[in-house]
């Protein structure tokens, strides 16, 4: 069976990898996307000059709504035989309930366990040459395609027969089943996992308990192995309706053709109320300041330095994918330079915003072997220290920002990931303007802005939280 399904949420943004939308799901959509469409990069000689890309990447689309409510837009680009198909449902661990975490993503294995119709999705789909995939995090869980634009029809009927008929052809036999991988998951991903339990212990940190992410978003294993037949189709019937998705279909097609088959299979999903949206609170400081966990799968530990930050969107968050990456992309960032290269102090170094309804900046590093943990971590809150004294330069400012646009519009090249960006905006914005909108925050972004934010975030002590992970003790140091 492939391991294709791995939980995203803080996982997916270990390596820190995307630096302009904080909404990345948990594994890359399929190979078989597209190349460019219109986006150019222009080189620019003069550091100061800031946007560097063209003005036409605009995404013409076309937005229509279901009488059940579900929203839909259609991104035609016919410019590579492949469609995408692109369905977010605004259900996540922030939704579930004491004594049932870990229930969105257990739900979301068990989209893939077929129906009557469709008893078998992954080998309809990839018997033409399509790829499917699902992620869930805190806020949402997505569900997405890619394939040959002769499967367009194809893929909207599974997608819409699974919304219509899941819960119909739900069995114990499924749920026991997809259990033990989620089960099974946890421990791979998680447990056994060099500092993977780190993911675990930080939401209970960073949150009280009844915070919508004051648990980790796998869930724990006595909840996973307690949910029931009844749980399941009570969770299906609350949140997989209608009125909490947003579809977006998006490559090669007739728009008339697709509005018409979106129709015909969405729209006998039966209309049902939205449920309620969560509220998550924004919160300054970590319940818990400092811990140390003890890891029998490690043998260099690893500090980790985690702030509150704005929500996605928010003021600041852009300002904080560029923070990241002054600090640690590139030989010439911040703290790569002075830790790794300079004192020769770390060899691993990572950060990342991650954005969400609740974000969390995050500082990673591995020492060198025999550095102390506390060396490193003075090191680093040193260079805060010289930022918030000194500023940030401006050609520094430019040079990041233009390397953020530069992957932002670059991403925009595949359709699959389009797809994706256009309903994360969507959903976390309430906008349509994208790419533009998106980009604009970068672009509307200054060094004054960012010093705001660096301010606000890195001068109170208290508003830190450190995680150091050593290796357990009966193992020898190397
Ligand atoms: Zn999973």
């Amino acid at each position: 069976m492939k391991l294709k399904r791995l939980l995203l949420s803080l996982v997916a943004m270990l390596a820190f990898a995307a630096p302009a939308l904080a909404d990345t799901p948990d594994r890359a959509p399929s190979d078989a996307d597209t190349p460019a469409q219109n986006a150019q990069i222009t080189a620019s000689p003069d550091k100061q000059e800031i946007p560097m890309v063209q003005e036409n990447i605009a995404i013409p689309f076309e937005q229509f709504s279901l009488e059940n409510g579900l929203k839909v837009f259609l991104l035609q680009d016919n410019s590579l035989p492949i469609i995408a198909v692109n369905l977010w449902f605004d259900v996540g661990s922030k939704d579930e309930t004491p004594g049932r975490t870990g229930f969105a993503h257990l739900f979301e294995h068990l989209m893939f366990m077929g129906t009557d119709k469709v008893p078998n999705i992954d080998l309809l789909l990839e018997s033409g040459g399509g790829s499917n995939n699902a992620s869930t995090r805190e806020d949402v869980t997505n569900y997405y395609t890619v394939a040959p634009e002769n499967m367009l029809e194809t893929v909207l009927f599974i997608e819409a027969d699974r919304f219509a008929h899941l819960a119909d052809a739900m069995t114990q036999e499924k749920l026991d089943k997809q259990r033990d991988i989620v089960l099974n998951e946890r421990r791979e991903t998680y447990e056994n996992q060099p500092y993977g339990k780190v993911w675990l212990d930080m939401p209970g940190m960073l949150y009280p308990a009844s915070h919508p992410y004051g648990h980790p978003v796998i869930g724990s294993v006595e909840d996973i192995k307690a949910a029931t037949l009844d749980n399941v189709i009570d969770f299906f019937n609350t949140y997989y309706v209608p009125a909490n998705a947003t579809l977006v279909v998006g490559g090669d097609f007739d728009k008339d053709k697709t509005r018409a088959l979106v129709e015909k299979y969405f729209g006998v999903i039966p209309k049902k109320p939205k449920p309620a949206a969560v509220e998550i609170p924004q919160l300054d400081t970590p319940v818990t300041n400092r811990m140390t966990i003890e890891d029998e799968n490690v043998q260099l530990p690893r500090l980790t330095l985690l702030f509150h930050s704005p929500a996605i969107m928010e003021k600041g968050d852009a300002e904080l994918d560029i923070l990241s990456n002054i600090l640690c992309k590139g030989q010439n960032s911040r703290l790569i330079n002075r830790l790794i290269y300079e004192k020769q102090l770390a060899s691993n170094l990572s950060c990342g915003q991650m954005s969400g309804r609740a974000s969390v900046f995050i500082v990673d590093a591995i020492p060198l072997p025999g550095v102390p943990l506390d060396t490193l971590e003075a090191e680093i809150l040193s260079i805060f220290k010289e930022i918030l004294a000194d500023g940030i330069t401006s050609d520094e400012f430019a040079r990041t920002r233009n390397s953020i646009e530069t992957a932002f519009v670059k991403q925009l090249q595949s359709i699959g990931t389009r797809a994706d960006n256009f309903n994360s905006y969507y959903f976390y914005a309430h906008a349509t303007d994208f790419p533009a909108g998106d980009l604009d925050r970068y672009r509307n972004a200054t060094v004054d802005t960012l010093m705001k934010t660096v301010r606000d975030m890195f001068t109170d002590d208290a508003r830190r939280a450190v995680i150091t992970v050593i290796p357990k003790k009966n193992q020898e140091m190397p």
